[in-house]
């Protein structure tokens, strides 16, 4: 049997009616701040991720689904949506045409990683992207976007992280302030983090190691070398969120795994998801669209794990959406009325009027036994001497009432079925 590809998961029926509800919320919340849908290929050149996210990021270096097209050329399935975004934004020079782009996103997304709870090879991620403000009530904005939309869900376990990275220049200096503190410790870090002294020092803070995770302790904080301005950002990004109420710790440690983040950096985890507990995470990103080749724009986005996210729902106990019932069943009793039954269901179906019938050629009793397992508002029944006077009997499930219908009034049916 050819089964889905490990991690890569198979929606249907009420995981799909969930599903939905989230992709509705995500949809109705981001309209209300004014975002538009931006729709970009699950696919690109290789080395746009190569060049924005970093070479010796885990992304990049481990779990990008890469292959070589027929014409030679290197693509990969995007791991993730603020590069293609960059790059679209780039490409239809959407800075030119307003000053401000704020797109948002629903969409699938692509890792090797190992596969377990809250982490898939094919994942989902709802986000967001601004491009061409250096407000920091985009950045709250942001963050606020994120929060709302959890709160809205239901969940309740949520903690805010957030922390500043600083100008690039703070960034810069504070390298080799964190590589003269590691320079006596070099030797007892990991392999992994030995690569990172010399590429990227400040995603040591990431480790996991137990002992990078005791030398990073004591390890100076870029936060405590801010200077003014990017200290004045950071606080107004924190009152902005105190005055929308959202409850946030400031952790010092919070740098990211990707390269471009400048200023805030933010992660909203979860106590409901285990091990895989960042269900987002986000901040600015000044440097990308220049390192894309585009002029400098300031940007700042974040990026939700919709499988996470319903993953906690699920274990707060929490309903994400309804199916909706269907309205009218119609049950046909004699066989030859079938062709009529069709007609009928869709009659009400172009009318909005969800409606089911029989496909399996099954008894009256069967066809009834049908409707009230999918819970049908209303069984009309098609036969029998009603039919002969053009009539049928309309059956209201939920208290037993049934009254005769006019086939020749199917307007006034439909009144009765929408009441
Ligand atoms: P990142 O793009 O790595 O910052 O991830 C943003 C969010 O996407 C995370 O907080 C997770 O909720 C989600 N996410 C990342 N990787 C995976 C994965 N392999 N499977 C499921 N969700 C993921």
């Amino acid at each position: 049997m050819i089964k889905a590809i490990k991690g890569a998961k198979d929606l249907f029926y009420d995981e799909v009616v969930r599903w939905q509800a989230l992709e509705k919320l995500v949809r109705e919340i981001f309209e209300n701040f004014n975002y538009s849908e931006i729709r970009t290929p699950v696919f690109e050149e290789t080395r746009l991720f190569a060049r924005s996210i970093g070479e010796e990021t885990d992304i990049v270096s481990k779990e990008m689904y890469t292959f070589t097209d027929k014409s030679g050329l290197s693509i990969t399935l995007r791991p993730e949506m603020t590069a293609s975004v960059v790059r679209a934004f780039i490409e239809h020079s959407l800075g030119k045409q307003f000053n401000l782009n704020k797109f948002y996103y629903i969409a699938p997304m692509f890792r090797q990683e190992r596969p377990q709870a809250g982490r898939l090879r094919q994942f989902h991620q709802f986000g967001a992207e601004a491009l061409g403000s250096s407000s920091p009530s985009l950045d709250a904005e942001m963050i606020i976007l994120a929060y709302e939309i959890l709160k809205q869900l239901g969940l309740k376990k949520l903690s805010v992280k957030i922390n500043s990275l600083g100008s690039p220049a703070e960034r810069e200096e504070y390298r080799k302030v964190l590589r003269e503190y590691l320079k006596p410790h070099y030797d007892k870090l990991s392999e992994t983090s030995k690569v990172r002294f010399e590429k990227n020092v400040l995603r040591i803070f990431d480790s996991k190691d137990e002992r990078d995770i005791e030398i990073m302790k004591d390890a100076p904080r870029l936060l405590d070398s801010l200077g003014e301005e990017s200290s004045a950002f950071f606080e107004e990004v924190k009152e902005l969120l105190s005055k929308a109420g959202v409850e946030f710790e400031t952790d010092t440690a919070l740098v990211r795994g990707l390269d471009y983040y400048t200023h805030t950096t933010f992660e909203i985890v979860s106590e409901s998801v285990g091990a895989q507990s960042a269900l987002c995470g986000g901040g600015r990103y000044d440097l990308l669209a220049e390192q894309l080749g585009g002029t400098p724009t300031p940007g700042v986005g974040f990026a939700a794990g919709m499988e996470r996210i319903l993953l906690a729902c699920a274990n707060e106990e929490i309903e994400v959406g309804k199916k909706e019932k269907v309205k009218l069943y119609i049950v046909r009793i004699e066989k030859e009325l079938k062709n009529k039954a069709f007609e009928l269901a869709l009659f009400f179906r172009r009318h909005g009027i969800k409606t089911e019938l029989d496909y399996l050629s099954r008894s009256v009793k069967a066809q009834m036994r049908e409707a009230n397992r999918i819970e049908a508002e209303h069984v009309l029944i098609l036969g029998g001497e009603e039919f002969l006077k053009n009539e049928a009997v309309l059956k209201n499930m939920s208290d037993g009432s049934q009254k005769n219908v006019s086939l020749a009034n199917l307007e006034a049916v439909l009144k009765e079925i929408s009441g």
